[in-house]
């Protein structure tokens, strides 16, 4: 018997990208996904994608796994594809789904045909499906309202699909939808679920990563490839730009005023983050920024760091409780990661006392005694990159 994965999408039809670019992009990234377990044919019909695999032997457990993962996909299950024949169906449907049935209590039948010249109607396949159901599986009862097992039967053009319960998919929209956007990246609990939060709505994500050695170690820098790395499992690729950072910390740390570094610091993430998404074609930056969580996110430092980008900046935790953060980072296995314990630039300049209600005005003319144009290229020319995926 073949075995397929069936998909369903999620919010479709919205954003005046028409269907047809949205289903395309939503194949292009399971194939992407899929591409080096072997040969899978990806097609869709009637709002359902099918995932077929062309060789004997492929993996679809892990097929699976990595396409519950691709944004843009609502529900998916696997599904036996067999003869479009009503005793076919019959015989495959018990055998098929028999861990679940033996499970279940309750179960119901829905059938679609697609193709009309099947000649039974699909109420004709449910009664007759589950008197045969009912019959080898004595224990079951039928339930139409909130059934344990949901059998589907759908008759398509070659085959006839039958599948058991959907599992959720990931959600959001396929990335690429909504453009691309830069990330900001620490090693911190933040910044990955903020990237996983923006993947989903949609963006394709080029990483950003300041590194200050010998400060921070290659340790710190393999904690952001790791995480990245968890996050690119939703978003697909990502390209990791780290830029040398211990020169401007140094500047700043010998020339400003303390309380005001981690703000000054934060202008320049900034500006070189805003250098390298022009480059890159990035509408965007995105950072892992709470409100009042620390003494640079209070709302008159948050103004000051948006003021050095000319891109808008997406805070997707603005509002949220750092539990809750956390429960995502949990769930997207980027939380060990995050938590182990070197450290990374910003902890190391990080003055005592810094200034958590700074003003715009008075924040430029303490760093107006720095050659900024100068130290923003000199770190963009130390700029290494790195493809994730
Ligand atoms: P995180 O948990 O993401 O590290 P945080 O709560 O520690 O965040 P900050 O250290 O103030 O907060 O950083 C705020 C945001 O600034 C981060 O979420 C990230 O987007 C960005 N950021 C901080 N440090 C770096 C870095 N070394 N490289 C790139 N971006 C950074
Ligand atoms: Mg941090």
């Amino acid at each position: 018997m073949k075995e397929i994965i069936l998909l369903k999408s999620g919010e479709l039809a919205l954003k005046g990208l028409n269907r047809r670019n949205f289903e395309d992009l939503l194949m292009k990234n399971m194939r992407r996904r899929l591409k080096d377990l072997g040969s899978f044919k990806v097609t869709t019909a009637q709002s359902t994608f099918t995932v077929e695999p062309l060789e004997e032997g492929l993996d679809l457990d892990l097929a699976f796994e990595r396409l519950s993962r691709v944004f843009g996909i609502s529900a998916l299950s696997r599904a036996a594809a067999v003869a479009k024949d009503i005793n076919a169906i019959f015989e495959a449907t018990g055998p098929y789904l028999a861990d679940s049935l033996k499970a279940a209590s309750t179960f119901k039948v829905e059938a679609k045909r697609a193709d009309k010249n099947f000649p039974l109607k699909s109420p004709e396949i449910c009664s007759q499906l589950g008197s045969k159901i009912l019959q080898d599986f004595p224990h079951l009862k039928v339930d139409v309202r909130q059934p344990d097992l949901t059998i589907n039967v759908e008759v398509r053009d070659k085959y006839a699909f039958i599948r058991g319960n959907q599992t959720k998919g990931a959600g959001g929209l396929p990335v690429g939808s909504s453009g691309r956007a830069a990330l900001l990246i620490s090693g911190g609990i933040d910044s990955p679920v903020a990237a996983w939060m923006m993947a989903k709505r949609g963006l394709e994500l080029v990483a950003v990563h300041f590194a200050s050695p010998p400060y921070t170690g290659p340790q710190a820098e393999a904690k952001v490839h790791d995480l990245l790395k968890k996050v690119a499992a939703y978003s697909g690729r990502i390209a990791l730009f780290t830029i040398p950072f211990t020169k401007i910390q140094e500047e700043i740390s010998k020339n400003c005023p303390q309380e005001l570094f981690t703000v000054i610091m934060r202008r320049f993430m900034m500006k070189i983050a805003v250098e390298i998404a022009e480059k890159e074609d990035c509408k965007a930056l995105i950072t892992g920024e709470s409100l009042a969580q620390v003494a640079s996110q209070t709302i008159q430092a948050l103004a000051c760091t948006d003021d050095a980008s000319t891109l808008p900046v997406f805070r997707p935790l603005i509002g949220m409780d750092k539990e809750d953060v956390i429960k995502i980072s949990r769930k997207i296995e980027t939380f060990d990661i995050s938590i182990r314990p070197y450290e990374d630039c910003c902890t190391i300049f990080t003055p005592k006392r810094p200034r958590t209600r700074p003003v715009l005005k008075f924040v430029k003319a303490a760093e107006s005694v720095l050659d900024i144009p100068a130290l923003v290229v000199e770190a963009l020319e130390g700029a290494q990159l790195m493809i994730i995926r």
